[in-house]
């Protein structure tokens, strides 16, 4: 398959020129490429042409939340994110009894192997919780949040293969060693859902937390405590260059002018756009109760205006935007192209280690990619080299 007459958003600029695809992967980028005898042709007509986006935080899609933990339910959220230009997926859990969550794990485990179905790549899981503060908890359940330090993570290690961030709140008792023993293992930490001012946050840090989740969302902020005025864990994560970021840039949970700072503060290369998906993404109808999680442990949510908030608090509870069409709010807020797209590609392609395969156009990586129009909607999506 060739590709021609694209407008190629590579890493630092946005060119006219070609992409030839074999074999699954990107096989030559350049300009007026001849067409092999028998060789597919698709005129792009100067439409963009990006990598596949890369969702590392997201809960599912078309009515599907992914601790359904069924093939039909990933199948359903995977598509929901393929056809809007998502190809490699990080599924995520909700806080939950742990053994949904050990369901929840070997479930993907097995979807994983058995060569998955249709829909976007599955590349890892994302345990957001259960070790969360009751304060900044959101919209995952209070009766089943856990402390570190007074309860058995170990059953993490055994899916340290395909885990590929557990968030945690920094400042509970026991991060530190949980941080500790995650990241020996492989599994990055990341901080979220957190309650903590300066400096309970820094042994955890200092022992390998490396990534933010949701930041801004959930996330603790200044605070005057005893006599004493200190920054938050959102404040602190903008000038700590060890840290990455995750925003919901769906211009409800971050706004523009708020996507814009944090992007200036922690520079264009350490800001990873998530959806942070629900189930009712892809299906919303103002005013539809939805739900978070599965069964008994369902957290109701409700729609309205292009995002979900708990049915009960009126809190944001997630987002029914597509990676996609949050990096065209950031481009909307002034950030330019390639920024944008870095930060729904490589960005998180890279905190999750998959750099190497994906997240760009790169002669070698896998031919993930998106031919996009002027409004930056979806005109066609490629998975490994194939037209979906
Ligand atoms: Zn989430």
């Amino acid at each position: 398959m060739l590709i021609k007459n694209g407008l190629l958003v590579k890493l630092d600029s946005a060119t006219n020129g070609d992409l030839r695809i074999l074999d699954g992967k990107i096989a030559e980028i350049g300009e007026n490429l001849i067409p092999a005898s028998g060789e597919e042709v698709f005129d792009a007509k100067g439409s963009l042409v990006t990598p596949g986006f890369v969702d590392i935080h997201t809960h599912g899609g078309y009515a599907s939340d992914f601790m359904d933990c069924t093939k039909g339910a990933f199948e359903k959220a995977l598509t929901f994110h393929l056809d809007n230009g998502t190809t490699s997926v990080v599924v995520t859990s909700c806080t939950a009894p742990k053994p949904q969550i050990i369901n929840f794990l070997e479930f993907s485990k097995e979807y994983m192997k058995s060569g998955q179905g249709v829909g976007a790549q599955v590349v890892g899981v994302h345990l957001e919780g259960p070790y969360l503060s009751v304060k900044n908890r959101g919209a995952q359940k209070l009766e089943e949040l856990a402390v570190p330090s007074c309860d058995d993570y170990s059953y993490m290690f055994d899916y340290a293969d395909i885990i590929k961030t557990v968030t945690i709140s920094p400042e509970l008792d026991g991060a530190e060693q949980m941080t500790k023993a995650l990241t020996e293992r492989g599994i990055m930490v990341s901080g979220g859902h957190d309650d903590g001012i300066y400096p309970k946050f820094m042994p955890a840090i200092e022992n390998g937390l490396r990534h933010v989740t949701h930041l801004y969302c959930a996330t603790s902020e200044l605070r005057f405590e005893d006599g004493v005025r200190n920054v938050g864990f959102r404040e602190y994560a903008l000038i700590d260059d060890r840290l990455t970021v995750e925003l919901i840039a769906d211009n409800k949970h971050i706004p523009p002018e708020l996507a814009r700072m944090i992007i200036r503060a922690k520079g264009v290369d350490k800001v990873c756009v998530v959806s942070d998906c629900l189930s009712c993404a892809g299906i919303p109808v103002d005013g539809t109760i939805y739900k978070l999680g599965t069964g008994d442990n369902a957290q109701l949510v409700v729609v309205n205006d292009g995002v979900a908030t708990l049915a009960e608090t009126g809190r944001y509870a997630g987002s029914i935007t597509c990676v996609r069409k949050m990096v065209k709010n950031l481009i909307d807020a002034g950030i330019p192209l390639c920024d944008a797209v870095k930060a729904g590609t490589i960005n998180p392609a890279k905190v999750i280690g998959e750099d190497a395969r994906v997240g760009s156009l790169e002669v070698g990586k896998d031919a993930n990619i998106c031919v996009l129009n002027a409004n930056f909607e979806l005109e066609k999506v490629f998975l490994n080299g194939l037209e979906k």
